[in-house]
């Protein structure tokens, strides 16, 4: 089976890819298969920057083609925070809840129609060293007032898609996986890789 591993040691991140990429029939190895590859810093000042970093570096561990994604929250009324701090946005320690609840208690004040934010998702592929593609997709949506639906990860409960008035933590993988920033930017990743392997095997 053709094999693609992906610079992450996100369980559910990884959940997420697999059903994404399902159709492509191909293995997904991540960091916590691959123990000898080490878990990149990733320090950039864009999702870009990191994903592409992760990509290269940890490519340069294995023959194998290798993806990398870096992805987090921009919200209009923070001036596109967190961004690429969305994983640490509470500091030290930081995690899901905390992180939802800063946000929430950050934009208390701010009213609906000032409450709108931006996934963002990168894309990188590497293969021994170097960059061979990278895509991005987007998904725009609100931030609510209060976590609702407990599906996902992240900033699911807080993170409202407007035409279905529900939060990704009330949608469900399947939903989510059809109209989320991963999925997107996944979709053009996926035709790159189909190519890569009808090439290269
Ligand atoms: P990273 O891409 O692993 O660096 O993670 C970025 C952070 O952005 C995650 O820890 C989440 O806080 C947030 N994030 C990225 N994608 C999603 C998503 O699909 N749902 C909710 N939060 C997300």
């Amino acid at each position: 089976m053709k094999k693609i591993v992906i610079a992450t040691a996100n369980k559910k991140k990884k959940k997420e890819l697999k059903a994404l990429l399902k159709e492509l029939k191909v293995k997904l190895l991540s960091l916590n298969d691959l123990p000898n590859i080490p878990k990149i810093k990733e320090g950039g000042k864009t999702f870009k920057e990191n994903a592409v970093k992760k990509a290269v570096i940890t490519s340069e561990f294995t023959d194998k083609l290798t993806m990398a994604d870096d992805s987090g929250l921009e919200v209009d009324a923070l001036g596109g925070r967190p961004g690429v701090f969305s994983a640490r946005f509470s500091g030290k320690g930081a995690n899901d809840p905390k992180n939802n609840k800063k946000l929430l208690r950050m934009l208390r004040a701010v009213p609906s129609h000032k409450r709108k934010a931006t996934f963002k998702c990168v894309i990188a592929m590497a293969k021994r060293g170097v960059v061979l593609k990278v895509v991005e997709g987007k998904c725009r949506g609100l931030i609510g007032f209060q976590r609702r639906g407990e599906n996902g990860f992240g900033y699911d409960p807080v993170f409202i898609f407007p035409k279905l008035g529900k939060t990704f933590a009330e949608l469900g993988p399947r939903a989510k996986n059809m109209i989320s920033h991963r999925a997107k930017a996944l979709r053009k990743a996926k035709k790159f890789i189909a190519d890569y392997f009808r090439i290269y095997s």
